[in-house]
C-alpha cells in the first residue's frame, strides 16, 4: 500500500510547544503558546518588536527554561536537557547576532559546525555550498570582512553542515537591505524542500516571509493573536496588520 506522504508530513512534529510560558526568571513574556513545525515546513514567527519571538526561539533551543508548559524537539521533551545536547539531537539555531568568529576565515567558521567522518563532512560541506553557492569562492576570506548578507549566509552554512533536522533562524534580515532579504529567504525555502528540515524563522519583513513560509504564527505582547497558512494570512492583510497594532487598530 502506498504511503500517504502528505499525512505523514502534516502529523509529525519536529518542534512542538504546548502551553508554553517563556521568559526570564519567573516572569513570562510569552504566554500559553502552542506551536509546531513539521518536516520540510517553513514556519514564520511574526510580531512587532518585543512580542516575544526571540524568547520563544531561545526556549526551544534550551537556552532559556520554560516558565511553564512543554517543549518537545524531535518528539523528545527538552526539560532538564542541556542546549548542546538538544543541538546534538539535530536542532540548529542561527541567532540574531549570527555568532560568527570574525578573525577566522569563512572555511574555518564552517568547519566549526562539521561533524562525522571525512566522507560525511565532505557531503555536508558540499550540500551547504550547493545551497549557498555565493560562499564557495570566499573560503579564505576573514568572516569580519564579509558583507552583512554574506555573514548571514555563513551563519546559515555553519548551521547546515551539522545536518540539522530542525533549524531556527532569528531575524536573518537584521541590518540587511530588503533586496538582500529577498534573495536570502528563498534559500530557507530550498533548505526545507531539499533537506526535509523543519525551519522556524523570525522575520520582520512580514510579506516577504509569507511568500516562502507554509504557515505562520503572530505574537503580540507575548500572546498568540493569529495563526494559519501563509496564504490565509497574506490574503487577510487587514487582519494581519491589526494583529500587529493590537488595540491601536481599534481606534
Ligand atoms: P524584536 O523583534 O525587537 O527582537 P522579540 O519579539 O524578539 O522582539 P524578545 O526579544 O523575545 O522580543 O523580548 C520579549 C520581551 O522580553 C521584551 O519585553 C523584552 O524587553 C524582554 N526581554 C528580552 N530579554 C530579556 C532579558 N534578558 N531579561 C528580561 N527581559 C527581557
Amino acid at each position: 500500500m502506498a504511503t500517504d506522504v502528505s499525512t505523514a508530513v502534516a502529523t509529525e512534529r519536529l518542534i512542538d510547544l504546548q502551553g508554553l510560558h517563556a521568559g526570564y526568571g519567573e516572569i513570562a513574556v510569552v504566554r500559553d503558546l502552542d506551536l509546531h513545525v513539521g518536516p520540510g515546513e517553513v514556519v514564520a514567527l511574526l510580531g512587532p518588536n518585543g512580542a516575544g519571538k526571540t524568547t520563544t526561539l531561545l526556549t526551544i533551543s534550551g537556552l532559556l527554561k520554560p516558565v511553564e508548559g512543554t517543549v518537545h524537539v524531535l518528539g523528545k521533551p527538552t526539560a532538564g536537557i542541556a542546549p548542546y545536547k538538544v543541538a546534538r539531537w539535530g536542532l540548529a539555531h542561527v541567532a540574531e547576532d549570527r555568532s560568527l568568529f570574525f578573525d577566522l576565515t569563512v572555511a574555518e567558521n564552517i568547519r566549526l559546525g562539521l561533524s562525522g567522518n571525512k566522507a560525511q563532512r565532505k557531503a555536508a560541506y558540499d550540500q551547504a555550498m550547493d545551497l549557498l553557492p555565493a560562499l564557495a569562492p570566499l573560503g579564505k576570506r576573514q568572516a569580519g570582512l564579509l558583507s552583512g548578507g554574506e555573514q548571514q549566509m555563513l551563519a546559515m552554512a555553519r548551521a547546515l553542515v551539522s545536518n540539522p533536522k530542525c533549524l531556527l533562524v532569528d531575524e536573518m534580515s537584521l541590518g540587511l537591505a530588503p533586496i538582500i532579504v529577498e534573495r536570502l529567504l528563498p534559500i530557507v525555502r530550498r533548505i526545507a524542500d531539499e533537506t526535509s528540515c523543519g525551519v522556524l524563522i523570525v522575520e520582520q519583513h512580514v510579506h516577504m516571509a509569507l511568500e516562502v513560509a507554509d504557515r505562520a504564527y503572530v505574537l503580540n505582547h507575548g500572546e498568540l493573536v493569529m495563526s494559519g497558512t501563509a496564504e490565509e494570512l497574506a490574503r487577510d492583510r487587514h487582519l494581519l496588520e491589526s494583529s500587529y497594532l493590537g488595540e491601536a487598530a481599534m481606534h
